[in-house]
């Protein structure tokens, strides 16, 4: 259901993996919630929700959705590199126009790299690009700033 003025951003899953035996027990809302909190988020521009083909996490002008099936591990993550889309509207006025200024093809690297500033372990784009050039981080560390 993507409005045209809308810019679908699709954080995919990684490569299934067990459980670490004897890691803290994980709660998928505290997870979820510690997080919105800790990047002062509006849970009203969040909601859990089903996002579509293999995605875990999207982002939109309008808010930013995570998918209910993303392991409990990973939730944390997938909540922050939203939030750096969030950040790239909120900085641009629009995912549209984010796209237009970084380059549709550096919209997900970017969030990433900041993601990765922020603490997330799992960043995928990062790992596939094989890690954040200096422009990347620049950009990573601006959309950081945002407010
Ligand atoms: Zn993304």
């Amino acid at each position: 259901m993507a409005a045209l003025t809308t810019v679908a951003l699709l954080l995919p899953p990684p490569p299934a993996a067990s459980q670490t035996p004897g890691a803290p027990r994980c709660t998928w809302a505290t997870e979820y919630n510690r997080t919105l909190d800790e990047l002062g988020e509006d849970r009203a521009l969040w909601r859990v929700g089903d996002v579509p083909d293999t995605g875990w996490g999207e982002a939109s002008d309008e808010g930013a959705v995570v998918d209910a099936l993303v392991p409990c591990r990973y939730v944390a993550d997938v909540v922050r590199h939203e939030h750096m889309h969030l950040q790239q509207v909120r900085q641009f006025g629009s995912g549209r126009f984010a796209a237009f200024v970084l380059g549709a093809d550096r919209i997900e690297i970017v969030a990433d790299c900041a993601s990765l500033l922020a603490g997330s372990r799992y960043t995928p784009y990062v790992d596939s690009a094989g890690g954040c050039s200096e422009r990347d981080l620049r950009d990573a560390r601006q959309l950081l700033r945002e407010r």
